[in-house]
């Protein structure tokens, strides 16, 4: 294996030593302050106002006040220009949003830099070119908004998150509160003050900090939908709260992807997919594949390359450029992450993980990979959350198949083939949202993005994820 050097980032953003909440395009005090850490230091790195009821509803008035006499009548082609111009600025200041969301996330900046905010600003891009073309979006010849939206956001693609609400939302001519999660609140902030620096009228753009309660509050509040992506237990907790009212909502939930590797599959292309299926953004993603599902056939041969593979991950500080694994994003998710890897021992599968060393302080998972799993376990059916992978075996496709469907999710599922017509054959049968064949974690605004059964509901991105954001 080769020896880098420490390639640590350079430039430091900009952090204030304390943000406000931002509404009516001003940052304003909340009713507590708390703070948000580094978790790869422990280190606190400013403090954040927290919002409270009274504050969620003055935001939704604020909201629903530009909504009515700005951004409501204005035409889509003005709309578009202020998108464009956030999708500019957004590129301009991608390298300061990069580091700021290593920071505050623990991810490591090859990510953030590569990833996160790029396809954030294409969002914006994206949603911009859409704000003038509604009417021919096939939703009707005049499609309406639906006036103002609560959005709340989790915290392991903090800005892309953010994004992926806040972008279709506008363009179609709705303005939005959105609350970002309690653990990563800079990006959210940093944006408010793009939208400042953008012109954006006030109102328009609200962001609360803040807690589960804020969350909830939110919910409640007078808003005309809610759209929310996070566990599945809250999304539940939020269709519950929402039912019976005439708020329109969208739940994009957890995910326990199968990753199915057929025994004609190019293997080290495999490998590579099964590594970014599971290890991209230290597990912290809904549609990781979390369970690979290999033909029993190969198995021995894509373990060796595997481990192979994952002992050359570089574990460590997040603004290093040479850094493939960041830190886990709190102490509660590492407390999770490490009871399930515990629960998995415990019913019997075998734990391999490689020899790395972990930073001494901050929050840290090595990768780990399990074999000997059964579908009866915790680790194959609950999401993990991560960087832990459970492999199974399969002998015959059918086989293959009912295991990538036995669990209550279905965001998400790859195929690793070199046949076309197998690829289309288990596309048919995978229940989940997205099939990826022969690639993995592929994203992009055009292409929509959603769950089935305890996934949640609703469509992001694309021709299809606008109508979430419409009267149709
Ligand atoms: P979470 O606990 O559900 O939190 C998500 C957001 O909801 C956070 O902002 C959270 O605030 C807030 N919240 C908590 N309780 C609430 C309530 N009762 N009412 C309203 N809001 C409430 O999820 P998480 O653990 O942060 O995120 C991980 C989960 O998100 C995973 O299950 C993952 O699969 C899912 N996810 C799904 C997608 C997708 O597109 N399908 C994408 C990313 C993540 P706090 O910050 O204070 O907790
Ligand atoms: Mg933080």
């Amino acid at each position: 294996m080769f020896e880098y050097a420490p390639a640590p980032e350079s430039v430091r953003p900009q952090i204030k030593e304390h943000y406000g909440l931002f509404i009516d395009g001003e940052f304003v005090d909340g009713q507590a302050d708390f703070k948000s850490v580094d978790p790869s230091t422990e280190e606190s790195l400013f403090t954040v106002a927290e919002a409270g009821e009274a504050d969620v509803a003055k935001a939704v008035a604020a909201a629903r006040r530009a909504h009515e006499t700005v951004w409501g009548p204005m035409s889509g082609a003005e709309r578009g220009k202020y998108l464009f111009r956030i999708a500019r600025l957004l590129q301009e200041r991608a390298r300061e949003f990069a580091v700021a969301e290593s920071l505050d996330n623990g991810k490591p900046i090859k990510e953030t830099r590569d990833f996160d905010v790029p396809t954030a600003a294409q969002h914006f891009f994206y949603h911009a070119g859409w704000a003038d073309k509604l009417a021919y979006a096939g939703l009707g010849p005049d499609p309406r908004p639906l006036g103002v939206v609560g959005q709340v956001i989790p915290w392991n693609f903090p800005l892309l998150m953010l994004a992926w609400k806040i972008a279709p939302a506008l363009a179609c001519g709705n303005t939005v509160v959105l609350k970002p999660a309690e653990t990563t609140p800079l990006t959210a902030l940093m944006f408010a003050e793009l939208c400042q620096e953008a012109d954006l009228p006030p109102g328009v753009v609200n962001i609360l900090p803040g807690a589960g309660a804020t969350g909830a509050a939110l919910v409640d509040a007078a808003v005309d939908k809610v759209a929310f992506t996070g566990s599945t237990a809250v999304g539940r907790a939020i269709a519950k709260a929402v039912a019976g009212s005439k708020k329109k909502v969208t739940l994009e939930l957890g995910g326990k992807a199968a990753n199915i590797v057929f025994d004609d599959a190019a293997i080290d292309q495999a490998v590579e997919g099964i590594v970014n299926g599971i290890f991209f953004n230290q597990g912290h993603v809904c549609c990781a594949g979390s369970r690979l599902l290999v033909q029993e056939s190969v198995a021995g041969e894509v373990l060796e390359r595997l481990k192979a593979r994952v002992a050359t991950l570089r574990v460590g500080d997040p603004l290093d450029k040479n850094t493939d694994i960041g830190a886990i994003n709190s102490a509660e998710q590492l407390e999770r992450i490490t009871a399930l890897a515990k629960a998995g021992e415990e019913e019997g599968a075998d734990a391999w993980q490689p020899a790395c060393d972990l930073p001494e302080r901050g929050f840290w998972f090595r990768p780990t990979v399990f074999t000997g799993v059964q579908q009866s376990m915790r680790i194959a059916q609950e999401e993990i959350f991560g960087p832990v992978l459970s492999v199974l075996t399969f002998r015959t496709p059918d086989e293959a198949i009912a295991k990538a469907n036995n669990t209550p999710y279905g965001l998400s599922a790859g195929v690793w083939t070199e046949k076309g017509s197998k690829i289309l054959w288990a596309a048919e049968r995978l229940r989940a949202g997205v099939v990826w064949a022969n690639t993995f974690n592929q994203f992009d605004a055009a292409s929509p993005f959603g769950g089935l059964k305890e996934s949640g509901y609703g469509r992001e991105g694309g021709r299809q994820g606008l109508e979430a954001y419409l009267d149709v």
